[in-house]
């Protein structure tokens, strides 16, 4: 790399390579995406790898700038997915830093600039491969793809009847010997656990302790069990819909009178927060808008849930590890189990963004924190990332006017 002429003033040595950033960067000619308003013609100027003005165009910019211009689309905070499991042919729980790299920057052409990689069930030597590659490239950065903020431990403890498109053989409960393993490696920030396992209790103290945002998954727990969880730590329910508890799952295990469930609990409780796959195939518009008013934009996450089948031809692939992962069908829209189910998404945050947008009555600049600023509060990155602010990163999206993906910059450099 050639430091010589680029208005290089910070540098900084990591590992073997010297890596510049860029004196002064601006974007220009577009509207701003802030977390309650559009800016239009707006001007952002970064310098040091940060945000460090949003304004109205009409400044003199510094005249060693870097222009970025958004000819007349959106300048929007970089994306940050908290469940996320691989694309471009690639999962994560293929324990391997070169699975891990792919994956990655497959979503960063998706504009995702914050990424939580997450696990299936499996066995406990996979899990652990996939948390010490990620461990790894954590170290390494700043790497050419978005940033890995942590892993968010999903798999293996889910309840018995709601596994989904997981391979039954790799999930259990919670044991302390297990998850201590996986805390101990430090990388864990989001971690879910089903609410009516034995165990589960502990579990969310624990991930509690090591500050993850923790969150009840493929779960059938009642209130009652939603309520303890909640005492304990839990204050996030992952894929709402999908996977998740309901009156009538609740009678069908427990029996009358008839229980709320994590539906009926999350929607009461204004300090839990919930997520939707919103890629059109696995909610209805009328779910999407009813998740967004319900719990609005700052309890609300956009998630891609994608697997390895995104940005790859329809076909046959494992979800989870590549030798023994279960096997589902992406038809180039969704993907779909043996038994009929769905399989999880095949799309980019892009695409997530731009469904919500087209399918429900939120602003854009609702849209957009939920899938930026809303999971970068609920996993304590917010000071780091997540808006268009000053002091923050300089994660910030190109979208031309109709949300598609033109350019995406990670800390000020260009993905
Ligand atoms: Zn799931
Ligand atoms: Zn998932």
């Amino acid at each position: 790399m050639n430091h010589g002429d680029c208005g290089v003033r910070a540098k900084w040595r990591t590992g073997a390579a010297f890596v510049c950033i860029m004196d002064s960067l601006c974007f220009i000619n577009g509207t701003a995406v802030l977390p309650d308003r559009l800016i239009s013609d707006a001007v952002i100027e970064c310098a040091g790898g940060r945000i460090v003005r949003v304004s109205k165009a009409g400044r003199r910019l510094p005249k060693t700038a870097q222009v970025v211009d958004a000819q007349g689309g959106y300048i929007s905070p970089g994306f940050i997915d908290i469940h996320v499991h691989g694309g471009d042919g690639a999962d994560f729980m293929d324990g391997t830093t070169e699975a891990v790299r792919r994956a990655c920057a497959a979503h960063a052409r998706h504009g995702t600039t914050t990424i939580f990689p997450t696990t299936t069930t499996g066995q406990p030597g996979q899990i652990l491969a996939m948390l010490q590659s990620c461990a790894q490239l954590m170290k390494e950065k700043p790497h050419s793809g978005p940033r890995i903020a942590g892993v968010h431990l999903y798999g293996p403890f889910f309840a018995e009847d709601k596994v989904g498109c997981h391979s039954a053989e790799g999930r259990r409960s919670p044991s302390f010997a297990e998850y201590e393993r996986y805390f101990a490696t430090g990388v864990v920030k989001v971690a879910t656990c089903a609410a009516e396992l034995p165990g589960a209790e502990a579990f969310y103290r624990a991930a509690r302790k090591r500050r993850c945002l923790v969150t009840c998954g493929h779960s059938n727990a009642s209130w009652g069990e939603m309520a303890s969880a909640f005492k304990a730590g839990m204050r996030h329910v992952d894929h709402f819909w999908c996977a998740m508890s309901s009156v009538a799952s609740v009678r069908q295990r427990l029996g009358v009178p008839m229980q709320g469930s994590m539906a009926e609990y999350v929607l009461a409780n204004t300090d839990m927060s919930t997520e939707v796959i919103a890629d059109g195939c696995h909610l209805a518009p009328e779910l999407l808008e009813f998740a967004w008013r319900m719990k609005g934009a700052s309890r609300l996450l956009l998630v891609t849930d994608a697997n390895r089948a995104l940005d790859m031809p329809a076909g046959r692939y494992r979800f989870g590890g590549e030798a023994d992962g279960s096997w589902f069908t992406s038809d180039g829209k969704v993907g779909w189990a043996p038994n009929g189910s769905l399989a999880s998404s095949i799309m980019g945050m892009d695409h997530m963004v731009r469904h919500m947008v087209k399918s429900t009555r939120a602003p854009l600049w609702d849209v957009i924190r939920m899938a930026s600023l809303t999971p970068a509060e609920r996993t304590g990155i917010a000071r780091r990332t997540g808006s268009l602010e000053p002091g923050k990163l300089a994660d910030v999206l190109v979208l031309d006017r109709r949300l598609r993906v033109r350019q995406v910059f990670a800390g000020g450099r260009p993905v």
